[in-house]
């Protein structure tokens, strides 16, 4: 019997090869992780898990939770992981939704869990950060081989939740071949191969730690070293027996910051990959500065998984996210009419391809509304393609500023006020304003030591930017608020100010 995307992983595993390694020494190879699956796969049919039910899982990051994952897609179920930062009001809310069979949970959260799941007709189960719990008490009974349900392309993997950065997080319906195409699609333009070796420092309940980087690892037949979160130290005494790193732009921030990030430190690196959030040019080419190595920026999101991507070979451009990669057809589009744009010209950015998620879970007239008749799904992100193809993002379409009548991409300013010496970093929001309906108005976060204020600040961009754009006001804090993703938190920020000129 078949299984679409478990397939093409156990086709790539050689069983004495690496998969995995901790800090603390542990190693599992490929065909490790073949048993444990398996044995998951067995406790989980065991537990009366059926084809098509929901397995919510929120447990700290362990090679034991990415098995998880990999025993419930064998086990023709759908893997709904959940962020680690959630409390017990919000898991309320994803187990309602979802109306799992099995939530996997941490032993602090059992009790808790356990009086949601009850009226939920759901089980549960543990599992701690050391790869130990009830869960694994089951499975350790279980078989060394498990015999695969059939699945095919179009049949949900997984459902994963948006970020909730611009709102209420939506559960993305992810079919096999979603996940499958996509990692394939990634490996090739990104050259993996069983010699790569990944640091692995992301969440795995995101799309980008979860099916980005270890899909991709798990189709190449590579190996990674699992790291429980970010540390740049640790990062950097990693790269001389790593060959990629994948991150957010926060990663890159932390590490430029480092002394010891320098050419010789990265020589056996050959790939750094961002995303999940813009990275900033300035990241970018002082990165660029101290290692002689171009970061790779690219674009995706949890609905559609990768859509672009910088170039492996040819220029990696700093503030783009390179080219629709291949299978991937992208368009932008006048938001308001859904007209498609010429070349150049500032829009919603719209894609097609089998790397697009089957809908919003439970949420029909939501997702009716976010494709085009022709397929295309509305991402509600605003940019544009160059003369040389190259994607930008200019910020979503929730964040666009309207001030007297006129649309403001918060990114142009931003750019702007970010080169500003003593700036470190800013965002750029609409708030309500009597007058112009929203005032453009900019959050600073000033460079260490640096005492640049408002008056600076709007005198330096006086020459420009048009009036319109530049900000009725600039705050400063000392960072910005940013989700586990690192994400700015923009409706936050309009929280914060929402009063300024009332
Ligand atoms: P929600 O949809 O719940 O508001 P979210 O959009 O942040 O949350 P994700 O799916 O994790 O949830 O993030 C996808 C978004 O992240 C994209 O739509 C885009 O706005 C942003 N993004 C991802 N990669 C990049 C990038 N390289 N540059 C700029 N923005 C990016
Ligand atoms: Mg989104």
């Amino acid at each position: 019997m078949s299984n679409h995307l478990f397939d093409a992983i156990r086709a790539a595993a050689r069983p004495e090869a690496t998969f995995i390694e901790t800090m603390d020494g542990r190693r599992w190879t490929y065909g490790d992780m073949l048993a444990q699956s398996a044995r998951l796969a067995g406790a989980l049919t065991r537990l009366g898990v059926q084809p098509g039910d929901r397995v919510a899982v929120q447990v700290e990051k362990s090679p034991e939770a990415l098995m998880l994952y990999l025993a419930t897609v064998r086990a023709g179920a759908i893997y709904l992981p959940l962020n680690t930062a959630y409390t017990l009001a919000e898991l309320d809310y994803f187990i309602g939704d979802a109306e799992p069979r099995l939530v996997v949970c941490t032993p602090a959260m059992r009790e808790g869990v356990l009086s949601i799941a009850t009226g939920a007709q759901a089980l549960v189960e543990t599992l701690d950060q050391n790869g130990e719990g009830s869960l694994l008490t089951l499975a350790a009974g279980e078989a060394d081989a498990f015999d695969d349900v059939a699945r095919g392309p179009d049949d949900l993997a997984a459902i994963l939740y948006t970020s909730g950065t611009t709102g209420r997080s939506k559960g993305a319906m992810l079919s096999h071949d979603n996940l499958l195409s996509n990692a394939e699609t990634l490996r090739e333009y990104w050259r993996f191969s069983a010699d790569d070796r990944l640091i692995h420092a992301l969440p795995i309940f995101h799309t980008h730690g979860l099916f980005v980087a270890s899909n991709v690892v798990l189709l190449s037949g590579a190996s990674m070293f699992f790291l429980p979160g970010f540390s740049a130290e640790e990062a950097l005494r990693l790269m001389p027996v790593s060959t990629v790193m994948m991150g957010v732009p926060t990663f890159y921030v932390r590490l430029i910051q480092q002394a010891g990030l320098t050419r010789e430190a990265t020589a056996n690196m050959r790939l750094f990959v961002s995303g999940s959030a813009p990275l900033l040019a300035e990241t970018h080419r002082r990165f660029e500065e101290m290692t002689g190595q171009a970061i790779l920026e690219r674009y995706g999101m949890t609905e559609t998984n990768m859509n672009t991507s910088n170039p492996y070979d040819g220029a990696r451009i700093a503030g783009t996210v390179g080219f629709p990669l291949p299978g991937v057809s992208l368009r932008v589009t006048d938001p308001e009419t859904g007209r498609p744009l010429g070349g150049g010209e500032t829009g919603m950015i719209e894609v097609k391809g089998p790397n697009v998620f089957k809908g919003y879970w439970r949420m029909p007239e939501k997702t009716a509304a976010e494709f085009r008749a022709d397929g295309f799904f509305i991402t509600g992100d605003l940019g544009l393609v160059d003369a040389q193809g190259y994607v930008h993002i200019v910020g979503r379409g929730k964040d666009l500023v309207i001030s007297g009548g006129y649309n403001i991409y918060p990114k142009e300013v931003e750019t702007e006020i970010d080169q500003l010496a003593g700036v470190f970093e800013s965002a750029v929001i609409g708030v309500p304003h009597p007058d112009f309906g929203e005032g453009v108005t900019a959050v600073v976060v000033r460079a260490p030591g640096a005492e640049i204020d408002e008056r600076a600040i709007l005198d330096g961009l006086k020459d420009r930017l048009a009036r319109y754009k530049q900000p009725k006001r600039v705050m400063f804090a000392d960072a910005l608020p940013r989700n586990t993703m690192g994400k700015v938190q923009k409706n936050m920020l309009r929280e914060t100010y929402a009063d300024l000129y009332a």
